[in-house]
C-alpha cells in the first residue's frame, strides 16, 4: 500500500509556503512593532495543562484531543491551542518576576481530532500573541487594534471584528441561570450536544451551528445585560478606545469561545467566504487563567489566527520568488566563469540561477522564463573574450552592455531597477 500522510495532516508546498511565509513575516513585523517577543513552547504537554485550562467541558477537550500515554506511563497532548502551554512556560519561567508586562507571541501547529474540511484540519497552523499583567482595557484595545493592523498589512479588508463580553466570575453564574431559564422548556428540540452542554456549560448552546438549536436559542438572554458594573465599564472603555483609534467592530453579544478560560472582551475575525469555517482569528481575555495554573494572580488577553483559513482567503493572490538574473551559457567552456559570477553576485545579495546540467542553449532559456527571472545573459566564447555581454531584460527585451564582472553585473541591475 502507498505510504500518504495521516488524514488531516496536510504538506505545505512550495507555491504555498510563499504565502505562508507572507502571513508569518507580516504577523512578525506587526506584532514586533508592538513590542511583542516571539516564545517557541514544545507541540505536546502534560494532559493535565490542558484540561485545567480548557476546560473539561469543552468540545477541545471532550473529543478534539490528540492524548496518547507514552512509553513512561505519562499522559500527553499533543497541543490544541497555544495559550496553555505559554501560560505554563510563563508560570514555570516566572517570567512575571522579570517584567510584570509580558508581550508574547508563537506560530506552530495545532492538533485537534476534528472532521477534517476545507479550512479544518486536524493538524493546523496558528499565530497567537499574549499580553500579561495588565487589567486596564487599553491592553485589549493594544491587542484588537493590533490584529486589525494585522488584516490590513496581509491585505484582507473583507473579515470583520466582532466582540462581545463574557463577564467575570461575580457576574456570570446568574447569566448562566438566566439563560438555562430560558432553554429549560426547550430542551427537547435541541441537539444531543446541546442537550449534554445543557447541563455542564449551557453558554455553548449560543455555539451550537446545528439550525434546529440555532432557532431553539434565538431570543435567549443577552450576556451583555448580565455583565456587573465592573465588567460593563470595563467592556464600555474597550469600546471607547477602539472608537478612539477609528477601529471598526460590531458587537456580537451570542459569541462564546469555545474554551473555559475566557472572561470579559472576547473576539473573533469574521468572514462570510468560507462556509461555517467563518472565524479566521478569535481570542479574549482570560484574567483567571495563570492562578487557575498554579501560578500568581495576573491577568491575560490575547489571540490566535488561523493560518490555513488566511491561506485560503489569500488564496487568488500570487507570491512569486523569481531570479533576478538567469545566466546561460553558450559551452562548456563558459561554465566555470558562470559559475564564478553566480557566486558572486549571490554573495552580493542578487538572486541568480544557472543551468547545473550543460543543457542545449534553448531549453536554458525555456529554464530562464519558467524560472521568471528578470533578466537573463548568454555567455560564449565572445563574451569572454572581450568581457562583456548583453543583458536582456525578459519584460520587455529591453538589452544593455555590462562588463562580465560582479561589480558591473550588479551596477547594471540596479540601475535598470531603478
Ligand atoms: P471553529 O469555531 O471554527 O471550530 P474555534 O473556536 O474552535 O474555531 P479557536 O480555538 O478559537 O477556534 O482557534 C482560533 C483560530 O484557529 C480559529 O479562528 C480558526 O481560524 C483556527 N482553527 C481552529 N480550529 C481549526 C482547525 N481544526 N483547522 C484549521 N483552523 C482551525
Ligand atoms: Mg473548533
Amino acid at each position: 500500500m502507498a505510504l500518504t500522510a495521516v488524514k488531516g495532516f496536510n504538506d505545505i508546498l512550495s507555491d504555498e509556503s510563499l504565502r505562508w511565509q507572507h502571513i508569518e513575516q507580516t504577523a512578525r513585523r506587526v506584532f514586533e512593532l508592538n513590542g511583542f517577543g516571539e516564545i517557541r513552547v514544545p507541540v505536546m504537554e502534560k494532559t493535565e495543562l490542558f484540561c485545567r485550562s480548557i476546560g473539561d467541558a469543552t468540545d477541545i477537550v471532550e473529543k478534539e484531543m490528540y492524548t496518547f500515554t507514552d512509553k513512561g506511563g505519562n499522559s500527553v497532548t499533543l497541543r490544541p491551542e497555544g495559550t496553555a502551554g505559554v501560560m505554563r512556560a510563563l508560570i514555570e519561567h516566572k517570567l512575571y518576576a522579570q517584567d510584570p508586562v509580558a508581550k508574547l507571541y508563537y506560530m506552530g501547529p495545532m492538533f485537534r481530532y476534528e472532521r477534517p474540511q476545507k479550512g479544518r484540519y486536524r493538524q493546523f497552523h496558528q499565530i497567537g500573541a499574549e499580553i500579561t499583567g495588565v487589567n486596564d482595557p487599553l491592553a485589549d484595545a493594544q491587542v484588537l487594534n493590533m490584529l486589525t493592523s494585522f488584516f490590513r498589512e496581509i491585505g484582507l479588508s473583507e473579515p470583520t471584528l466582532q466582540i462581545n463580553s463574557l463577564g467575570c466570575p461575580e457576574c456570570r453564574p446568574a447569566y448562566r441561570t438566566a439563560l438555562r431559564s430560558c432553554l429549560e422548556e426547550r430542551i427537547g428540540g435541541l441537539c444531543e450536544d446541546c442537550k449534554r452542554r445543557f447541563a455542564t456549560n449551557p453558554l455553548r448552546i449560543l455555539d451550537c451551528k446545528v439550525p434546529g438549536c440555532i432557532e431553539k436559542s434565538a431570543g435567549a438572554p443577552s450576556v451583555l445585560e448580565h455583565l456587573c458594573s465592573s465588567c460593563n465599564d470595563h467592556f464600555s472603555s474597550v469600546k471607547r478606545y477602539l472608537d478612539l483609534s477609528a477601529t471598526p467592530y460590531s458587537i456580537n453579544s451570542r459569541m462564546v469561545r469555545g474554551l473555559d478560560y475566557y472572561t470579559r472582551t472576547t473576539f473573533e475575525m469574521v468572514t462570510g467566504l468560507l462556509g461555517s469555517q467563518s472565524a479566521v482569528a478569535a481570542g479574549g481575555r482570560y484574567d483567571g487563567l495563570i492562578s487557575q495554573l498554579g501560578g500568581p494572580s495576573i491577568p491575560g488577553i490575547g489571540f490566535a489566527i488561523g493560518v490555513e483559513r488566511i491561506a485560503l482567503l489569500l488564496g487568488n493572490q500570487q507570491f512569486t520568488s523569481s531570479p533576478d538574473l538567469f545566466i546561460a551559457t553558450m559551452g562548456a567552456g563558459e561554465r566555470d566563469i558562470a559559475f564564478s559570477l553566480m557566486d558572486g553576485l549571490l554573495k552580493s545579495g542578487l538572486r541568480v540561477e544557472m543551468d547545473y546540467e550543460g543543457k542545449s542553449l534553448k531549453s536554458q532559456m525555456r529554464r530562464a522564463d519558467k524560472l521568471k527571472a528578470r533578466y537573463s545573459v548568454v555567455i560564449g566564447e565572445n563574451e569572454v573574450a572581450t568581457g562583456s555581454a548583453t543583458f536582456k531584460r525578459m519584460a520587455d527585451g529591453l538589452q544593455s552592455d555590462a562588463a562580465l564582472t560582479v561589480a558591473g553585473i550588479h551596477s547594471l541591475i540596479m540601475k535598470l531597477e531603478q
